[in-house]
């Protein structure tokens, strides 16, 4: 029997309503003639709820105790997926994550998946289960302890399950009916995407999409497992939501795919320090070392030995960089005049694989922010992005005007 995965998040499965709504639609891939996988999220609003309830006990707590509490969300509504299915005559059963056992490594709240054994599941399906209902986000480590994946970690988990089963495809079933050109909350005008490649879905899913963890991307690209985003709330046809897929499987293609922005972003510039071989890794070794997660950096051209540089980082890690340059001047490693971190910008982003084929699609994204009066303070490139900071109050102006720019509400 060809083999599908179908995830269900947190708002699909908030209520016991909402889970049959759910359990119905695996019943018709069941007919269908599938076995399925079914992967499932906490109940919405439940896995913050556990979070709540460690940071209050704990707040230095041990990693190891928070994966056990946090992990428990999906078990119940695992259970429950299972209970259901049998209640409307599809064999099902439920399976925790140390049971199937979903290896992950020790990186407790952050963990890594290493293995998915699947003869256990298969032998099921060998004797007429028809739904294996699986707990999402959670695993075991080498030593035995319970892991979690780090929040959205589900989506990963149906990614890494569609991989290791060699699944047909993954369809994560979630509250928007798919991927659009941009946040259709700040935006009237955002378009759903059809269909979306690896690369497009896995920067604008780093850069702020928050549809798809991602983690998820970037397994289903190295695994090249077909992914369908699409909403629990909507009957739908096998064409409907957003396909992510191979580039070669996308005919028509804008230059720009989509923009993406990220409210959580500062800005630190270190005033004149000097310019000497070595200044880079003398100001960025520590911060790695603090686990600052450095994003954009500019360094000015220097005037009589001395330089600033500037760099971005997301907001609740201004303490920690702050600190970690300050120890370096203390040690002596770096000098500077001054460490001004700005905490009222943001980052929006284009992003879109045809910019590899495109000539000018940057500075057109910059007359259209110059049009607008948003003065840029930072901007990086890669193959198929181009991203900038700006005054955060500009943000959905920034968005509505590349928005329109790029004419994404018209398909290419
Ligand atoms: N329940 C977990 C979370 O809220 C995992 C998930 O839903 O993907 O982060
Ligand atoms: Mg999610």
């Amino acid at each position: 029997m060809p083999i599908l995965v179908m995830k269900f998040g947190g708002t699909s499965v908030a209520t016991l309503d909402r889970i049959r709504r759910a359990a119905k639609r695996v019943g018709r891939e069941v007919a269908n003639g599938y076995d399925v996988i079914v992967i499932v999220s906490a109940m919405a609003g439940e896995t913050n709820k556990l979070v709540g309830y460690v940071d209050e006990t704990s707040p230095l707590y041990d990693a190891r105790e928070y994966d056990a509490v946090v992990s428990s969300g999906e078990n119940v509504t695992a259970g429950l997926m299972a209970l259901t299915l049998q209640e409307m005559d599809v064999p099902a059963r439920s399976w925790q994550g140390w049971q199937v056992p979903l290896k992950t490594n020790a990186a407790h709240a952050a963990a890594r998946i290493m293995e998915i054994p699947t003869d256990n599941i298969m032998a099921k399906f060998g004797e007429g289960m028809k739904v294996a209902v699986v707990a999402g986000f959670q695993g075991v480590s080498p030593e035995g302890r319970i892991t979690t994946l780090g929040r959205g970690g589900s989506d990963t988990t149906a990614v890494a399950f569609a991989a290791a089963f060699g699944a047909e495809r993954c369809d994560i079933y979630t509250d928007v009916d798919g991927v659009y050109t941009t946040d259709p909350r700040i935006c009237e005008k955002a378009r759903k995407l059809e269909k979306i490649a690896f690369e497009e879905m896995l920067e604008l899913a780093s850069l702020g999409a928050k549809v798809l963890q991602t983690r998820s991307v970037e397994l289903a690209m190295r695994f090249k497992v077909r992914l369908r985003v699409l909403s629990s709330f909507e009957d739908n046809d096998e064409h409907a939501g957003t396909l992510v897929c191979d580039e070669e499987d996308i005919v028509e293609q804008n230059a720009v795919a989509g923009v993406a922005y990220s409210r959580d972003e500062a800005k630190m510039t270190l005033v004149s320090v000097a310019d000497k071989p070595g200044i880079a890794a003398a100001i960025f070794g520590p911060l790695a070392d603090a686990g600052v997660n450095v994003d954009m950096i500019v360094q000015n051209i220097s005037e009589e030995g001395r330089t600033d540089m500037t760099f971005s980082c997301p907001t609740n890690q201004v303490a920690r960089a702050r600190q970690a340059m300050e120890g370096a001047k203390d040690r002596g490693e770096i000098e500077y005049n001054d460490l001004i971190a700005d905490t009222d910008v943001c980052k929006v982003s284009i992003v879109g694989i045809g910019m590899r084929s495109h000539a000018g699609v940057a500075a057109k994204m910059f007359a259209a922010l110059r049009d607008e009066g948003i003065n840029i303070r930072v901007i990086t490139t890669s193959e198929i992005k181009v991203s900038v900071l700006i005054d955060r109050k500009y943000m959905e102006l920034a968005v509505q005007a590349l928005h329109d720019t790029f004419e994404l509400e018209k398909t290419a």
